[in-house]
């Protein structure tokens, strides 16, 4: 979003000077100006022939009500190449701007046509079938493929009764794969089938789940946390309602009504916030008193310990509280590497909110570490 900004408020290109090079980014509309739109097809006649042309321009329709009057995001001019502006952006702009100008061209092509053949091969008392597609009409793939039409089986042209050679034989087991973890692209993408947030929320509803250490990156794939696990667990036990994704959904759509003046918004609010508060009560009493049982002992009455929930988060604590008062932070199972230290490591935040493992001894043993280090069984570190 920062570098489309940059796009939208203007470069220096050389000697056209400052430009604007595309619309406005915070959108969801589709909708485009007809002046855009003829100076496009001007542009796609000239460059790739009229053939490329729809006989009427592409209407698509939003999955939505569009925002306000913005116009969708596209290049300023459709005729500014980004390979003639190249020079003048940073690789990241020239990536950005790339991709907006491919989009807005290939929105504005004609389809790609395809055959759908099946291939029958026999073999000895074998039969191979392969089905795919073969490509008659590039259309908007001229300009670029979509991951969806990268994934297309593409087969090769054949004859009917034509022999082959075989190349290899490979013979393999497949199995259904779970479902990958999400990424920023595919965790936004899920957002916008399911009506969750607009374009402009997108990257901090990604950021707040991190700081929150609800979710980490792996790579460039999120994985939850058992923090992540445990407040959707709750949240979905005590505010069903509201974490119901259609909820999401149609509050934005209250939200538009009452932008439109359909709706009054002190009314809306307050259809949300009585019931809200009065579940929040209620929810805020039951965690304090949700326990999670653990293996470890009291070292002082022998009593087990539990889990609870406190102000700065989870803590050990003994059940026989309020007569044994007996609480600690829940450690990692890995001790304090510190030569002599007797304590163990203990998952902590900073100020800024990063997490790091410290020593359960502080502040006597001011162990700290970014990453827990590797410990045997007994939890003894090496
Ligand atoms: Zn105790
Ligand atoms: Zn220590």
């Amino acid at each position: 979003m920062r570098i489309a900004q940059q796009l939208y408020e203007g470069l220096e290109i050389g000697s056209a000077g400052s430009a604007g090079l595309i619309t406005y980014m915070r959108t969801d509309s589709v909708r485009v100006s007809g002046e855009a739109q003829q100076a496009c097809r001007d542009y796609i006649g000239q460059k790739y022939g009229v053939e490329y042309l729809p006989a009427k321009p592409p209407q698509y329709k939003s999955r939505k009500r569009a925002q306000g009057a913005h116009e969708a995001i596209r290049p300023a001019l459709p005729l500014r190449e980004p390979q003639a502006i190249e020079e003048y952006l940073s690789p990241e702009q020239y990536k950005l701007y790339t991709l907006i100008w491919n989009k807005f061209l290939a929105s504005q092509l004609r389809p790609a046509v395809y055959g759908v053949t099946t291939i029958l091969i026999s073999a000895a008392e074998f039969l191979f079938k392969a089905t795919g597609s073969t490509l008659k009409f590039a259309g908007f793939m001229k300009v670029f493929a979509t991951g969806e039409e990268q994934k297309k089986q593409i087969l090769p042209p054949l004859k009917k009764g034509e022999e082959l050679d075989l190349v290899k034989l490979d013979s393999g087991q497949h199995f259904t794969q779970p479902p990958a973890r999400f990424s920023d692209a595919s965790l936004v993408k899920v957002l916008e089938e399911k009506g969750i947030g607009r374009p402009s929320t997108y990257a901090p509803i990604i950021q707040t789940i991190i700081f929150r250490d609800y979710v980490r990156r792996k790579k460039s794939y999120f994985f939850p946390t058992e923090l992540g696990f445990t407040v959707s667990d709750m949240l979905t036990k005590y505010f069903p309602r509201i974490l119901d994704v259609k909820f999401t959904a149609a509050l934005e759509e209250e939200l538009d009504e009452i932008e439109e003046g359909k709706l009054e918004w002190v009314k809306a609010v307050k259809l949300f916030y009585e019931p809200f508060t009065r579940k929040l009560v209620i929810a805020q009493r039951k965690v304090k008193k949700e326990v999670i049982p653990t293996k470890e002992t009291c070292e002082l009455c022998g009593r087990p310990m539990v889990i609870k929930w406190g102000r700065h988060g989870r803590f050990l604590s003994c059940s026989g509280f309020p007569e044994c008062k007996n609480a600690r932070s829940i450690t990692t199972g890995v001790r304090c590497p510190q030569e002599g230290c007797e304590g163990w490591l203990v998952e902590r935040r900073t100020r800024r909110g990063k997490m790091f493992y410290g020593c359960s001894k502080y502040p006597e043993c001011k162990y700290a570490a970014n990453e827990l280090p590797q410990a045997d069984s007994d939890g003894q570190a090496h």
